[in-house]
């Protein structure tokens, strides 16, 4: 429990930080809440951390003046449950169950994107939400959609000498219905199955938008599109919110593992997202 030895570096500015990431064998450390832990494991063996967690221009939350909301990389979950974020009820609805009071105080909102645990929760949230991820590097700024961020376990697009800055999120609608259903695993909190729901009746009873995001069940957290598909055009029926959610893990390897193997969890994914379809529907202002 004892990692390898290690430099460390605190930057002091966010440019600062820019001229340290990206060269062989550093690592960037912010809450530390993953990284960590595989360092004790020695499954991670950096040469030299560099430390941003005390940028100031990385944290907070605010809104830009599209409507969109703007959070800083550093934000923590506990920091997020109190700002205006909390007007989306999807993050109303993930944040109370992820990790515990140490890990919601320390684990940010930038940590938990770029590690891309497969069991991930706020991923699965960002993308039902259509959120857009900012990176910066020393050859400027790059945006990502979440959707094909998140490409596989512990992988994602954003390249070795990028840093997140923010996540934007896409103003919160009142037209709109959500929910996040999870079964958990008892002493972490991660997801088993994870299922993030966005649904919209623009025209009265007819669903015309449908974003369903899966964590916990494949390799990555990902959009259900094929759920999505089904439930377009529908009034959102038991039988038809039924037959959309047996489509949940489509194209995707579920996961088996010693919390529940492949089956048990596919099963799950369809019961979890069937439900959560029923609750944002049930929010529907
Ligand atoms: C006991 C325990 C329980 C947990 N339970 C849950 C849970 O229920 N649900 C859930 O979703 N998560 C859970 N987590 C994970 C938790 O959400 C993450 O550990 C945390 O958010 C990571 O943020 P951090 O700032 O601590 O990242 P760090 O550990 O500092 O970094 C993680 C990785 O991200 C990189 N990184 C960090 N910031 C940036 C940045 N701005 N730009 C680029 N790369 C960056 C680091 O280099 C590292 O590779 C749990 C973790 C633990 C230890």
């Amino acid at each position: 429990m004892i990692p390898n030895t290690f430099d460390y570096q605190r930057a002091t500015s966010l440019d600062e930080a820019l001229g340290l990431v990206g060269t062989p064998g550093t690592k960037v450390i912010a809450g530390g809440m993953s990284l960590l832990p595989l360092m004790k494991l020695r499954l991670a063996n950096p040469e030299r951390l560099v430390d941003i967690g005390r940028l100031a221009e990385l944290r907070g939350v605010r809104q830009l003046d599209d409507g969109r909301l703007a959070i800083g990389a550093l934000t923590t979950y506990d920091e997020l449950a109190s700002s205006p974020a909390q007007h989306y009820g999807l993050i109303r609805d993930a944040l109370p169950d992820i990790g515990d009071v140490q890990i919601r105080n320390r684990g940010t909102v930038g940590g938990a994107v770029a590690h891309c645990d497969p069991a991930s929760d706020l991923p699965a949230v960002l993308l039902a939400l259509d959120a857009e991820i900012v990176a910066r590097s020393k050859r400027g700024e790059q945006v990502y959609a979440a959707d094909g961020f998140f490409r596989g376990a512990f992988e994602t697009a954003l390249a070795d000498d990028e840093l997140i800055t923010e996540i934007r999120l896409p103003g919160p609608r009142d037209d709109a219905g959500s929910a996040f259903l999870a079964l958990s695993q008892r002493a972490s909190g991660y997801s088993i199955v994870g299922v993030a729901v966005v649904v919209i009746k623009e025209n009265g009873s007819a669903i015309t938008q449908a974003n369903i995001a899966l964590t916990g069940v494949g390799d990555a957290p990902y959009r259900a599109r094929a759920v999505e598909a089904a439930l377009l055009g529908n009034e959102g029926t038991p039988e038809s919110i039924a037959a959309a959610a047996a489509h949940a893990t489509d194209g995707v390897t579920v996961a088996g593992d010693i919390h529940a193997d492949s089956e048990y969890r596919a099963a799950m994914a369809i019961t979890y997202t069937k439900r959560a379809i029923e609750a944002a529907l049930g929010r529907l202002g």
